[in-house]
């Protein structure tokens, strides 16, 4: 059975532990950087991207998480996990860093208050038919891919909400809140790849 971490700092853990565990993983909690050894991949989850950032620096958790992520660790980064997973942040709080990953510039809370959550059904090949329900919650998107990522989901307006580079895929939305377990089953291929 695959070994798969969830960086259990804050955010949605639980949901993304149940979906892994669902497949058929042994799931890890991941707080200690020696967690990481004994994982093939890791989800980071929905929550707060600020809030992830300083415990991880807290932790002790940001160098290794980078060195991980930068050593080719299969990564699923939904909403707040794809904030971290950018290069690039347009707009993060006052020294707000990310581990990087995804060669992309991400803007955080990007569909503003009139729209802070909504749900609409998705069209992403890398994950065949049926479409992908998709719930966005305060959601970032996507403002520039530079030339290592690839545009994996869009919105009907073009706006980039799935991004991937080799095994690291980040997400705008929650798939571990709707029951959509294709993305997960994606890392679960790639950590066997790996
Ligand atoms: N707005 C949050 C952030 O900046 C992300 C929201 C989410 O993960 N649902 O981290």
């Amino acid at each position: 059975r695959p070994r798969i971490g969830v960086l259990a700092l804050q955010g949605d853990v639980r949901e993304h532990s149940r979906v892994l565990t669902d497949l058929g993983a042994d799931v890890l909690s991941v707080r200690r950087p020696g967690d990481l050894a004994a994982v093939s991949a890791l989800v980071l989850p929905g929550g707060e991207s600020s809030v992830i950032d300083k415990l991880s620096r807290a932790f002790g958790m940001r160098e290794p998480l980078r060195a991980a992520i930068a050593g080719g660790m299969p990564v699923l980064g939904t909403c707040a996990g794809l904030i971290l997973l950018a290069d690039r942040l347009e707009d993060g709080i006052v020294g707000q860093q990310t581990f990087g990953g995804l060669d992309v510039t991400v803007r955080r809370n990007a569909f503003g208050s009139q729209t802070e959550s909504f749900e609409t059904d998705l069209e992403v090949p890398a994950v065949g038919d049926p479409r992908v329900k998709a719930t966005f919650i305060r959601a970032p998107i996507v403002s520039e891919v530079g030339p290592s990522a690839e545009v994996i989901a869009r919105l009907p307006d073009g706006g980039v909400v799935g991004v991937r580079q080799g095994g690291v895929m980040g997400l705008s939305f929650h798939p571990e809140l709707d029951g959509e377990r294709r993305f997960h089953k994606l890392l679960l291929d790639a950590a066997r790849d790996a």
